[in-house]
Parts: C-alpha cells; structure tokens; sequence
C-alpha cells in the first residue's frame, strides 16, 4: 500500500515535512500535486509551496525531471520501491490550504500529498506524526480520516480509500477544544483552535438542531459515520470549505455564543449559517454534483454552468434551515433573506452576466473580484439563492403545497446523490418539469437572461411584501425599517485622516459622473473637509445641488464638480403582511 507520512517537522519555519513510500512505482513515475482544492474554485497552485522534493530506491538517489509547474517524473528505471521526501511550507492561515506554527497545524491533502498517477485509485496509508518539540507534546489530531488504530484525537496511522478521500478529509493538530454531541445517532463533532470563551453547550444545542433538521430533509440515514466541524477562531475572519464529512471554517471570535441564554445576534446567526451552508454541501456538491467534476480534474480550472445550483441552492438554504431549526424567528430569517436580496440589488453587474456565465466564470471573475465587481457580474451565491427561493415558492404556489424545493433535494439526491451519477445542465431543469407536469423553460430562462427574478408577486402571495428602498447609509445591508437616505455619492469609501477613500464607484451613480475613481481621497466638499459624516453633509442638500469637490489621485490633487443624484432604491426590505398566508412557506 502506498504510505504517506507527515510530520510538523519545524512549526516555527511553517513547515511539514512529507514522506511518501510507493511499493510497486511504473518505471519513470509521475508524481503530481493538485492546481486548485474542490469547492474553491481557483487554481492556487499549491506546488509553489513544494520545497527539497528527493527521490530514492533502497537508498541510492534517483533523478526528478519537472515536468510542468506542479507534475514530476521519477528516472527510477525499474519497479522497485521508490521513496520521495519534501517539505510543504505552510503559511495560508485560511480554510483552503495549510498552516502550520507554534499555535496550531492544518493542511488540506491537496497542499500536502503528492498523487502518485497511475495509483490515485488504491488504498492509502497515512501516519500523522506528533511534533517533535517538547512545549508541543500536548497537541492531538482533529480530522475524519478513518484511523488505523490508537486512540481518537491521537497522532497515528489512518486510511483513506484513494486519493480523492485523502484530499478530502482536512487536518487539524494542535491545543483544540472539542465538544461531542448526536444528531440523529450520528457522532458529530466540534473542534475549536484560537482563543475563544465560546460556550460548547450552547454551540452542540444549536449545531444539533440544525444537523437534524437536515438529516430529516434529505431523508436519514445521513450520508457519513460521524462529522467534524472544525473552526479556526480568529480576532476577525470569516469562510469555509465543505468535505464529505467535515468542514474547515474560520470565524470571528466575536461570532460564539458566550452562554446557554445569548441571543442569537447577527454574528452568531452568521456563524450558524456559515455551519449549516457547509453541512449541506455534504449533500448537494459532495454527493450530489456536477457530472464534470466525476472524477475532478485538479490539474487546472474545471469548467461548469451550474454553481447556482450547488452554491446558489445551498445559500437559500443555510439561512432557511437555520429558521427550520428553530434558532430565530420569522421576522429574523426575512431580514436574513432581505440581506441576500439586497446583495443582488445593489450591483448592475447582474445586467450583465447571467447566472450560467456567473458559474463558469468563478474562475476568473467571482474569484477574483476586483473595485469594480459590482458593475461587472453577479454572484451565483446570491442571485443563485433567489432563484432557489424562485423556484420554492413556484412549486409550492403551482403544486398547492404538495411539493417545494425540498422535493427537488430529495430527487435529486436519489436521482444523483445515492447513485453516483452526475448531474448536467438540464438535470434541475428535467426534475422541476416533473414536479410541476409542465414544460418548465420559462423558469430557467432565468438561469441565461440577467432579468431581475419576478419575486415580489410571488412574496405576496405568501404574505410577504418585498419594499424596494434607498438605503439609510452605506452600512445598511438590508431589512428592517430603516430611514433611508434621499441622497447618494454613488460610492463605497472609508474614513481616513485626512478625508475619505474612495473604495468602489457605482456605475452611473453621482461619484461616477463626477469623475471619481476607487483610491481617490477625497478631501473637501463645497469648501469642506470630507470626514466620515460624508452621507449626512451630502444629504443636507438638494437633489441637482452641484458641488465642488477636492481630490487626491495618486499624489495630484484634482477637482471636479458632483452633481447630486437621488440615492438608488437598490436595498430590499421583506415585511409579514399575512401571518396565515406565510405558513404555505415558511411552516
Ligand atoms: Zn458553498
């Protein structure tokens, strides 16, 4: 069996050290390291990171040709056992790669093992060795690879079934918390690393409710032995990645609940969704997905049209499971959906790109956002979303509540999940015809045109009025009852000493007409210094008041004249209109 171990050889420098014995090599074997990890849909080349990589048979040293930037070929000219030994250096403090120092470890398979071609299909063996440092003797080992043996939580041996479970089951080391709790009689944990007063109780109560309520949604029994969330607390941070039976997450510190009676505010709800999004994906994308991506293709970008459906789908649902499980209320989850809508709204980039484009383009655009994002695409996260929210209540208004968009979960997870079949890009749309009876075109027109979805007609007749208003300042995100301003600068900008810095321009907005770019400063205003109070002295004027502005472009200090504009009615606010009507929904 081919063996891999891995050893937090020099916390201090960020590095592992890999080795990786292949019993029965091909003569000039080629060993690989993936471009980009499933689920982060970038190619990060994780080979930069590759350090000393040797090769040898029964001690004697054997040749390596580069092939490209991340493939290699052993000059090992017979069969015989073939050795490789490299560092990784590990320094991405972030859910997608690895990180390793004094405080902690983890590594995804992807940054770490090299894939032996030929092989990548066998049985793997890995041993996950301690730190060799004394001040680190009480680390243990978060991950659910299946172990070969030893105690849970220990350094040791695991297994992984191939090479695509080895990349898929991420590891932490380190001084972690863990707490244990069921969700429908599977084992489930949750492992913390960084400093936190999170209260582990209150966190597996919360966890477990939403795990369940999941569960029941697809239909139990869940689809793994046991699943870990893992979390990486921070002063400030916020992402996640989903696997087959884990999920890496990095959080605010400020996001945990404190005690069994906190409120479930903003931050926490944020992390609870954030958990229940990647829970989800372990249905639909890690079991359920597309048919491009059996086997993926890690050597470079992996293209597919349909990322609305695996992230857009399941951003409908983090936040309504959430609801579902009973951690906040009606008028709490509107406000969650308002955010979402609002995130929409505010950009004209969804004129531009549909959701389709959006997908296959995750690559390059979504990925790699830039100031002007908002007027170039759209997000297949939120407008993906809607469109899920689009087609709930379309099946259920069309279907008098006999069916919703959770029939469509389920048959697809028994069309696709349960078979190992990929869907392609007219699998959904095949699915809703025959849960509608229907030819169904109409609906996913909207996957290929950049219409804004009709669904405030479809809200109303579930009770709900969708309000389209001006925001009440720049960190108003949607919801609620706020009262809006009249007036915009058409801008983003943040505070700064001497004035404010110009961060992203909207397209046609007030800023953009003047003349004003991302990384301008702003200075004055009519005469005025431009301070953090920027909306209220802009909207102490009228409507077509024009004044004049002082700037910093790089060092060059221009002016311009702004000629103030209405502020856009681009942030939704959802209300409860029919108490009664609303249950055909939300219960
Ligand atoms: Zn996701």
């Amino acid at each position: 069996m081919i063996r891999y171990s891995i050893v937090p050889s020099d916390p201090k420098a960020h590095l592992f050290e890999v080795n990786l014995e292949i019993p029965n090599p091909s003569v000039n074997q080629v060993l690989s390291l993936p471009a980009w990890i499933p689920g982060s849909y970038m190619v990060r080349d994780f080979a930069r990171n590759l350090i000393g990589l040797k090769a040898s048979q029964s001690g004697n040293p054997v040749a390596l040709t580069q092939l490209d930037k991340q493939r290699w070929q052993a000059q090992n000219s017979t069969t015989e056992p073939l050795k490789l030994c490299y560092q990784v250096y590990a320094f991405d403090l972030s859910v997608r790669s690895a990180h390793l120092d004094m405080t902690h470890g983890f590594f995804n398979g992807s940054s770490v093992f090299l894939a032996v071609e030929g092989q990548t299909d066998s049985p793997l063996w890995v041993e996950i060795k301690a730190p060799t440092e004394v001040a680190l003797n009480h680390w243990r080992v978060a991950t659910t690879l299946p172990k070969r043996g030893g105690d849970a939580w220990q350094f040791g041996a695991f297994e992984a079934e191939n090479y695509d479970a080895l990349i898929d089951h991420p590891v932490e080391m380190g001084d972690f918390t863990l707490a244990s709790f069921e969700a429908c009689g599977v084992p489930h944990h949750i492992v913390l690393t960084g400093r936190h007063r999170c209260d582990m109780d209150r966190l597996c109560q919360d966890l477990k409710a939403i795990c369940e309520t999941q569960i029941q949604l697809f239909g139990a029994p869940a689809p793994f032995d046991e699943y870990l969330f893992m979390t990486m607390v921070l002063d400030n941070g916020f992402g996640g990645l989903e696997h087959r039976s884990s999920t890496a997450l990095v959080c605010s510190r400020k996001d945990l609940p404190l005690s069994m009676s906190a409120k479930v505010n903003k931050d926490y709800r944020t992390y609870l969704s954030l958990c229940s999004h990647e829970y989800f994906h372990s249905w639909n994308v890690k079991r359920i997905k597309p048919a491009s991506f059996i086997p993926y293709a890690l050597e470079s970008e992996s293209y597919t049209r349909q990322l609305w459906a695996y992230e857009g789908l399941t951003s409908y649902y983090d936040d309504l499971l959430t609801f579902k499980a009973g951690k906040v209320d009606t008028e709490t989850y509107l406000d969650m959906l308002s955010e979402t809508m609002t995130r929409v709204y505010r950009g004209v980039g969804r004129f531009k790109q549909s959701l389709r484009e959006s997908s296959f383009n995750a690559w390059t655009k979504f990925y790699k956002q830039d100031e002007n994002a908002q007027n170039a695409i759209v997000s297949y996260y939120t407008k993906g979303a809607l469109f899920g929210l689009y087609l709930d209540l379309i099946i259920r208004k069309e279907t008098a509540g006999k069916e919703s968009l959770d029939s469509l979960m389920r048959l697809l997870w028994e069309r696709f999940g349960l078979t190992g079949k990929g869907t392609d890009e007219d699998s959904h749309q095949a699915l809703v015809a025959e849960l509608l009876g229907r030819d169904v075109s109409d609906i996913f027109a909207y996957l290929d045109n950049t219409d804004d979805l009709p669904l405030a007609p479809l809200l109303a007749g579930f009770g709900v009025r969708m309000e389209l208003r001006a925001a009440s300042g720049q960190n108003d995100t949607g919801g609620g009852n706020p009262s809006a301003l009249t007036l915009s600068l058409g801008a983003k900008y943040k505070a700064e000493t001497l004035g404010v810095r110009i961060q992203t321009v909207a397209e046609s907005g007030s800023a953009h007409l003047a003349g004003l770019s991302a990384g301008d400063l702003l200075i004055a205003i009519d005469g005025l210094q431009a301070s953090a109070n920027l909306e209220g002295v802009l909207n102490s004027y009228n409507e077509g008041d024009e004044l004049s502005l002082h700037f910093f472009r790089r060092d060059e200090l221009m002016t311009t004249t702004l000629r103030l504009q209405a502020a856009p009615l681009d942030t939704v606010s959802l209300h409860l209109e029919d108490a009664k009507a609303i249950t055909a929904w939300l219960g």
